[in-house]
């Protein structure tokens, strides 16, 4: 019997994956997408319910191995971050045409705003492109819900559909009644038909005509139709709005006293919009509102743009989330009515966000520019990205772009005969997410530049999550591992080394040694190996405590501060000297190697 439980909106999801019979689940983690995957882990532990649930080594690969299941005729589900879903587009956009015999759900989270994402890209826009069904939540449960939905709108058209929830559904809670749990009785079968599975483009012509035929039949697919939320109004203007800008839009009807005036509709399935609601709506309305986040894909679908406004027509921003100050501001205008004075949020004071106290990646850029100061440093994407504030991150595009760019610039100056140092930096996680063929390819084509692996033992940004090196999975189940030296060299360097960047003079050492080569030999690897500071799952040994104190020999200069940025280190405008805050300092003792001065020094040596 299910009893109410307060969830967030990631562990929603996971349950409604788990109630909904879904065998297989696969992501890889990404704000603010990561708490899915985890949520299965447990759920699947907790009711006891056998499912094949993994973290893979990236979008791509999780999208395959879930698509393989639903092509098995089982349930199954991916998720991901919206750049995630750049990763396995590619998939994605074949799944479409070939369809799916079990139902398969693609959960593909947005982040407008954007708050720790590359760009605010709309997912909806790639299922259109695609032409997968599109699914958009208002709430955690309303997120739950569709994940059932979604599994029969996939099994009823054989197609894949996209559950799109943006960061304030997965990082909402909401007291939930979930649904029963039972395990799925199904049994993968798989059933050949390589005209269908392996088509060839002749083949792929005619799966492209059955994909727009069955999309003809989702627009009119009932249990997606939009909903009037306030029936019985009547009006000649009214309100469209779907996801999160539809639960901002019925609390703002009602603070405005416009429930009973105008008219709001929900869609659930933006794309493709129901075709009888757009004949609805231009019917009944000389006016439309149409609120969406983070693109106009609606309005995209809207026949009559001159009767809308929204981010076409210029009415509704183009950038950034739509919060409930802005959707009251906006309906208020679209009544005619005036709005509440808007109230700057607060700005707050804080400080730019920097690696944690402790942290193995400081200690590594240090070194890096200890080595090549006047170098090149591409970077990637994860939690080292700070090192910018440490001057030790030049770029930073997408996953694995960090090699790649590396190998970009080696061959770009390499024209005019001048190379300057060029040492790129990538996380452990994303090297085997996407750093690996670039790797090859800078090895096949002797692109000269250092490549610093972070090695911290996890993928920290988003929480924690295994790596392939690591020999266990989600849930904690144990697996195989990969060796991470093995690849390298497999991969053709000839100089792999590693090192541990908390022993500072030592690994700068290493640092100057790989750059060295670097300039004469080839490609360099480094792998900077220690484990991540607040990494509560790690179990292996790490590096002795070593409390610090700032002597009087301390002359104010403040190089420790700007050049090593850790924040225990505070400037004391009273005495202008650094002293150490024991509360946040985590003891690495790495700053007594920083100090020109020999200021800061080790309590008891
Ligand atoms: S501790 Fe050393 S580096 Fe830091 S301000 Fe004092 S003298 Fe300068
Ligand atoms: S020992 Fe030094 S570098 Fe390490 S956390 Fe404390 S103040 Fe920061």
């Amino acid at each position: 019997m299910s009893e109410r439980k307060l969830l967030l909106g990631n562990d929603a999801m996971a349950h409604g994956l788990v109630e909904s019979g879904c065998s297989v689940v696969a992501s890889y983690p990404g704000t603010p997408a990561s708490e899915i995957l985890s949520g299965v882990a447990l759920w699947r532990e907790r009711y006891g319910v056998p499912m094949h649930v993994e973290w893979a080594v990236n979008e791509k690969v999780a999208f395959e191995i879930a698509y393989a299941a639903a092509q098995s005729g089982l349930r199954a589900a991916t998720a991901m971050k919206q750049v995630g879903l750049n990763v396995a587009s590619d998939p994605f956009m074949s799944a479409a045409y070939l369809g799916v015999t079990g139902g398969f759900v693609v959960i593909s989270a947005d982040d407008p705003g954007p708050h720790s994402s590359q760009t605010e890209q709309d997912s909806r826009l790639t299922a259109m492109s695609a032409k997968v069904p599109v699914l958009d939540p208002d709430s955690p449960n309303q997120a739950r819900e569709l994940i059932a939905a979604g599994f029969e709108l996939s099994e009823a058209f054989r197609v894949p559909v996209m559950l799109r929830p943006t960061t304030r559904v997965c990082h909402a809670n909401q007291d939930i009644l979930p649904g029963p749990v039972a395990p799925s009785e199904r049994t993968a079968a798989f059933v050949k038909d390589p005209a269908r599975w392996a088509a060839t483009p002749v083949f792929r012509h005619k799966l492209h005509l059955k994909l727009e035929e069955k999309l003809a039949g989702i627009a009119a697919w009932e249990p997606t139709a939009p909903r009037l939320l306030n029936p019985g109004v009547s009006s000649r203007k009214a309100l469209v709005a779907s996801g999160v800008a539809a639960a901002h839009a019925r609390e703002v009807l009602a603070d405005l006293g416009l429930r009973d005036v105008l008219p709001l509709w929900q869609v659930v399935q933006p794309y493709p919009l129901h075709t009888a609601f757009v004949e609805r709506l231009l019917a009944d309305y000389d006016e439309i509102l149409v609120l969406e986040e983070t693109t106009g894909v609606m309005e995209l679908q809207l026949a009559d743009r001159h009767r809308v406004k929204g981010k076409r027509s210029g009415f509704v921003p183009e950038v950034g989330e739509l919060s409930p100050e802005l959707v009251e501001r906006l309906v208020a205008a679209f009544a005619g009515i005036p709005a509440a004075p808007s109230v700057a949020p607060p700005t707050g004071g804080g400080r730019r966000p920097t690696l944690c106290p402790g942290c193995p990646h400081r200690a590594s850029f240090y070194a890096i520019k200890r080595a090549a100061p006047k170098g090149i440093y591409p970077s990637d994407i994860g939690c080292y990205t700070l090192g910018l504030n440490l001057g030790g991150v030049d770029t930073v595009l997408c996953m694995g772009a960090a090699v790649s760019q590396a190998a970009g610039f080696y061959h770009a100056y390499k024209l005019s005969g001048q190379v300057p140092d060029i040492v790129a930096t990538i996380g452990d996680s994303t090297f085997f997410h996407a750093g690996i063929p670039p790797l090859i390819d800078a090895v096949v084509q002797d692109a000269r530049f250092v490549l610093v692996i972070l090695d911290n033992a996890t993928t920290a940004m988003t929480g924690n999550q295994p790596t392939p090196a690591l020999g266990w999975g989600a849930g904690g189940v144990p697996t195989a591992t990969v060796d991470m030296e093995g690849l390298v060299k497999a991969c053709g360097v000839r100089f792999c080394r590693s090192g541990e960047p908390g022993n500072l003079p030592a690994f700068t050492a290493l640092m100057k040694e790989a750059v060295a080569f670097a300039r004469t030999d080839g490609l360099a690897v480094v792998i900077a190996r220690q484990p991540c500071v607040v990494d509560r799952t790690y179990t292996g040994e790490r590096p002795p405590k070593r409390a610090v104190r700032v002597s009087d020999a301390c002359n104010g200069c403040r190089f420790c501060t700007t050049q090593f940025e850790c924040p225990a280190l505070v400037y004391d405008e009273e005495t202008k000297r650094v002293v150490v805050d024991t509360l946040v300092c985590s003891k690495c003792g790495v700053c007594v190697d920083v100090c020109p001065r020999l200021a800061i020094e080790e309590v008891g040596k």
